[in-house]
């Protein structure tokens, strides 16, 4: 027996050990894990190599827990290690063995699927253990197996054992503090999330587990027997669809992976893309984009990333676009730094470069779907237009490419992209100021009346109703050149889409200054502002209006955003149309009573067809139009 001290710089790393990232212990496991996986993988490459030249066997990793003991052991049949490797690899904390044979074979193929470092690699297992032994026997030939055992504090001893099987077994003796991972259910849960698609299969069983005796046999207190089991389970697909070429997938591949990623989501991805990149950098994956729906957040963060399919994390803002987290599925790239902070993470060259790959590859897909199938993506479009929007309103790059693919929808259900729109509407509707004015409801049946006056001169009304409306359209005000949006109610349609031509008015300025009081004495509080416009005959003889920009901010401070504009007042403009006969009519009524009552009804049906008209005053006025019949 050999005792020693293990070489760490600091003068004690186990107490920082047990306290690193306390709420994190768990990944013990995954290190443990990994080191196996990357013993096997080792062992497979160097006999492909013809270095190792015995039988590689049945190569699998197997977790058992032993409850009654207390342990937890981590066995693989890969590589091993003799007493030398020992002392060079776990005695001397600042080698890698992975680091140098990753470097050691550079270029081969196989040689970089090696796991290697997350940070605190073999020795995590002193967070949740009170003594670790290291039983090996390495695959050199007349290797002798060695024992190295620890308690935590730096010193160690390495003795001979009998150990007829090549491989390494790590037994963990669970300490005190950490209980939990005696638990079956809890290992279980941890190999479920980091080892779920590890390349070499991982066995997970338990010494003993009680059951029902299934003969339904009693104890002599009549209760059903209890029976000792072992049990036994692969934890693992090791091969996952991402590490496929896309060209050995067919399209219910992509389904069932996008089940075995989400069991619990019922609804099926509207399609995918297959990342494959080996240069300048390595990743792979599948992004599928889900539909979405009205509520963002509940999307977002369902990208796991992987490091040579080794589960990392499923928050991926660092990595990838805000507006890219809406999308689902998997991204594995061991280029990407996986012990640093965040904010380093960002400035990080390699996670700059594949969050624009990737950013790239989400815009070709949508413009390729587009060209190849436009029914198809148009059937699509309103489960995409949110994420494109989305894109638009977060990433300069992304609009540059979206804008030739977004769609608009008009109030007919028919689909434009904007530069199909802007022309159809061209001629009609650009106002004096050479503008092009996109005329637009949230909701036609609420703006029926609206859409439908606009529609009779001949307008082209879009029908956006996302809820990113009016940030999105603010966003394309400004890429888009002499393009600008207005609500079909916001205004009357003269003003709306101001032309030359001056319409002159019925009314002269006396008449309106005689009905102006009598208007306003009906309109009560600030909230709605009166004012006479010259309109065309046809149009409705009062309309209520709340400007553009006024509602906008609404919007936005209800999204997010616009912040500093402080709480809006709900304000209205009623526009009272001075070439309607009715309010020609009302100036030549004798008795000013029945002044008032036309007056009121007016406002009311104005009000009514804005739905601003409720509670009691909506109650009299349909008391008011009973009486009528
Ligand atoms: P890393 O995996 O990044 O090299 P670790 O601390 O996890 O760092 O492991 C250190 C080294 O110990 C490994 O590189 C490897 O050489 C050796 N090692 C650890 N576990 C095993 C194992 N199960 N079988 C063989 N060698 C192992
Ligand atoms: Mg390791």
């Amino acid at each position: 027996m050999k005792k020693g001290q293990i070489n760490v710089q600091t003068e004690n790393i186990f107490p920082i050990i047990k306290k690193f990232l306390y709420s994190d212990h768990e990944i013990f496991l995954r290190e443990l894990v990994s080191n196996a996986v990357d013993a096997s993988q080792k062992l497979k490459f160097l006999s492909s190599n013809g270095e190792f030249k015995g039988e590689l066997g049945d190569l699998k990793v197997e977790i058992i827990l032993d409850s009654d003991k207390k342990t937890l052991t981590i066995r693989d049949r890969g590589v091993g290690m003799t007493a030398d490797e020992i002392d060079k690899y776990i005695n001397q904390i600042a080698f890698s063995g992975a680091e140098e044979f990753v470097e050691k074979y550079k270029g081969k193929e196989g040689a970089e699927q090696i796991i290697g470092h997350f940070g605190l690699g073999f020795y995590s297992a002193f967070m949740v253990s009170e003594k670790v032994q290291i039983r090996t026997l390495s695959r050199s030939k007349g290797s002798k197996a060695v024992q190295w055992e620890s308690n935590g504090s730096p010193e160690y001893s390495i003795t001979d054992i009998k150990k007829e099987d090549r491989g390494t077994d790590i037994v963990l003796y669970i300490n005190e503090d950490s209980k939990e991972f005696l638990e079956k259910s809890r290992i279980q849960g941890i190999l479920d999330k980091y080892c779920k698609f590890l390349p070499i299969p991982v066995i997970f069983g338990t010494k003993t587990e009680y059951v029902d005796d299934p003969s339904g046999e009693k104890d002599k207190d009549g209760n059903i027997k209890r029976v000792a089991v072992d049990s036994i389970n692969q934890v693992n697909n090791i091969s996952p669809a991402w590490t496929k070429a896309p060209s050995e997938l067919k399209e219910d591949d992509y389904g069932s992976f996008y089940r075995e990623l989400y069991p619990s989501t019922f609804e099926p991805p509207l399609f995918h893309i297959h990342l494959n990149v080996d240069y300048p950098f390595n990743l792979t994956g599948i992004l599928y984009f889900p539909r979405i729906k009205e509520n963002l957040e509940i999307q977002k963060n369902k990208i796991n990333l992987y490091s040579n399919q080794v589960f990392i994390t499923d928050s991926v803002e660092e990595i990838v676009p805000e507006f890219l987290t809406l999308l689902h599925g998997v991204i594995d790239s061991p280029d990407i730094p996986l012990n640093v902070s965040r904010s380093y993470l960002q400035s990080d060259g390699n996670v700059k470069k594949i969050s624009t790959h990737i950013t790239k590859k989400v815009s070709d897909k949508l413009a390729q779907m587009f060209k190849k199938d436009r029914k198809d993506f148009e059937s699509k479009w309103e489960d995409l237009k949110i994420f494109v929007q989305y894109g638009m309103l977060s990433d300069t790059k992304f609009t540059e490419k979206a804008k030739n693919f977004t769609l608009v929808k008009n109030s007919e259900g028919k689909y434009f992209t904007l530069d199909e729109f802007q022309k159809k509407v061209k001629t009609l509707q650009t106002n004096k100021d050479k503008k092009v004015v996109l005329l637009y409801t949230n909701s036609v049946e609420e703006q029926y009346g609206f859409v439908q006056k606009a529609k009779d001169r001949g307008y082209d009304v879009l029908h956006i109703d996302s809820p990113l409306a009016s940030h999105w359209i603010a966003n394309l005000e400004q890429t888009l050149e002499n393009v600008m949006f207005a609500r079909v109610d916001s205004d009357s349609l003269d003003k709306l889409i101001q032309k030359d031509e001056e319409i002159p008015s019925k009314l002269s300025k006396e008449d309106e200054e005689t009905l102006k009081p009598i208007f306003e004495s009906e309109l009560n509080g600030d909230k709605y502002k009166l004012q006479f416009e010259s309109m065309s005959s046809d149009d409705a003889p009062i309309i209520i209006t709340q400007p553009e920009f006024i509602r906008r901010m609404k919007e936005q401070q209800k999204m997010g955003g616009a912040g500093f504009y402080g709480a809006f007042p709900e304000t209205y403009n009623v526009l009272v149309n001075s070439n309607h006969n009715k309010i020609e009519e009302i100036l030549n009524v004798k008795t000013s009573k029945t002044k008032t009552k036309k007056v009121k009804q007016l406002i009311d049906i104005a009000l009514l067809s804005q739905g601003l008209l409720k509670g009691e005053e909506l109650n009299n006025f349909i008391e008011r139009s009973i009486d009528l019949v």
